[in-house]
């Protein structure tokens, strides 16, 4: 039996621990310090149809990471608040613009019949879906658009994971060599591992004399307690031009985000510029919604590179270590299966650059 680790407890780690654990050829044990952890604090929106980058390998990742989550919910009877297909609306002000958007999403949906169906909805049709929203938008209402609860998503999947044998560990690790990793309380030896740990990659790979082209990026965002929307249980999430994401996730919770802000390091402080941006935008949707209703804060660490491409595979010049990085602020989306693909490499060599450049774009040996 071959002796697995994987660094990280976020979506790709946990999902990883999943997948291998179905197969009885592997003891797997997972480690993870629960520091800065972006899965935890995300928003949760699944939706990248309507994406205007223009890097393909991406948007073909993201496409079929929206339609893998779906796959990975039904066959682990995820339950409605740990994902939901409730829809999303992306609003525009100009009507060319949504002409546009309308145009692009009728062209994606060839190739994408997970987004379901396509509808232009106006400002009375958005009130009938999400009732409170005081602004007047139109937009474009994508079925298939969904949400997930990160971190019931990953407590789901490390307790398959638990029951079908892999060890979890709670605790910050060291890479000794490519085979050895040193705890709080010991020092192990394994036959592979799996490097998930997001935006700590960098320090991890350092004492194997890699350089990883990976930075962090800090993400907040704010949840409001409104009585007013304890039923919209199904609502659909409001991604508005200009403004924050709103999310109404039933049980009178409503979700305000995400900030992107581009600090070094692991800054986990919640700050006022924050609460004000994120409020701010959300009054500008719902206006009768107060600082008062605020019931908890978020923040996390994305990591990202640049040219904002996730990577996944094999550590170049080695046959221990997988790694997979980079995933931005899509990850909640793309993260399942870049652990579907990575674990696929335990298996066997595969081709996947219609996904990603070439990994070696990102790590390098130093000197
Ligand atoms: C505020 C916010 C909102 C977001 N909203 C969305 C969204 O709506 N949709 C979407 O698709 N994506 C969203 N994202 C992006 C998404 O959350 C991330 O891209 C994704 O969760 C990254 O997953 P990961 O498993 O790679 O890393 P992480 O979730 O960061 O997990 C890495 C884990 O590794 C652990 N670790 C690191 N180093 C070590 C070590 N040395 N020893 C032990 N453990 C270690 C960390 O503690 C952490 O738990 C959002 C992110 C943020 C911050």
């Amino acid at each position: 039996m071959e002796k697995v680790a994987i660094i990280g407890g976020g979506i790709v780690g946990a999902t990883a621990a999943y997948l291998i654990s179905k197969n009885n050829d592997y003891s797997v044990t997972l480690y993870d310090s629960g520091k800065g952890q972006a899965t935890k604090a995300a928003a949760g929106i699944i939706s990248p149809w309507l994406s205007k980058r223009r890097n393909k390998k991406w948007y073909t990742l993201a496409k079929d990471g929206a339609t893998y989550i779906a796959e990975l919910a039904k066959e682990t009877q995820m339950n409605s608040k740990t994902y939901l297909q409730s829809g999303t609306i992306f609003t525009r002000k100009e009507s060319a613009d949504l002409d546009e958007l309308e145009s692009l999403a009728n062209q994606r949906k060839v190739n994408a019949l997970e987004m379901g169906a396509i509808k232009r909805v106006d400002a009375q049709e958005i009130r009938t879906l999400l009732p409170l929203v005081t602004a007047d938008f139109q937009g474009i209402f994508i079925s298939g658009g969904a949400r997930i609860d990160g971190n019931r998503f990953v407590k789901h999947l490390l307790e398959i994971s638990e029951r079908n044998g892999v060890n979890l560990v709670h605790s910050k690790v060291e890479l000794v060599d490519d085979q050895t990793i040193k705890d709080e309380s010991q020092v192990k030896k394994f036959d592979l591992i799996l490097v998930c740990a997001g935006a700590g990659i960098n320090e991890l790979l350092a004492p194997l004399n890699y350089e990883v082209q990976v930075h962090p990026q800090k993400g907040q965002l704010i949840e409001l307690n409104v009585p007013a929307y304890q039923n919209d249980v199904m609502a659909p999430v409001l991604m508005p031009e200009s403004e924050k994401d709103f999310m109404p996730i039933g049980d009178g919770r409503l979700i305000i985000g995400a900030t992107h802000e581009n600090t070094p390091g692991f800054d986990l402080k919640f700050t006022q510029d924050a609460l004000d941006d994120l409020f701010a935008s959300a009054k500008r949707i719902d206006n009768r919604l107060s600082k008062n209703d605020l019931i908890a804060t978020r923040v996390g660490t994305r990591s990202f590179t640049d040219d904002f491409s996730p990577f996944f595979g094999w550590l170049p010049n080695n046959d221990h270590v997988l790694v997979a990085s980079g995933l931005g602020s899509s990850g909640l989306t793309t993260g399942p299966i870049v652990a579907k693909l990575l674990v696929s490499l335990l298996e066997s060599s595969r081709d996947y650059s219609k996904y990603q450049k070439e990994i070696s774009n990102y790590i390098h040996m130093k000197g």
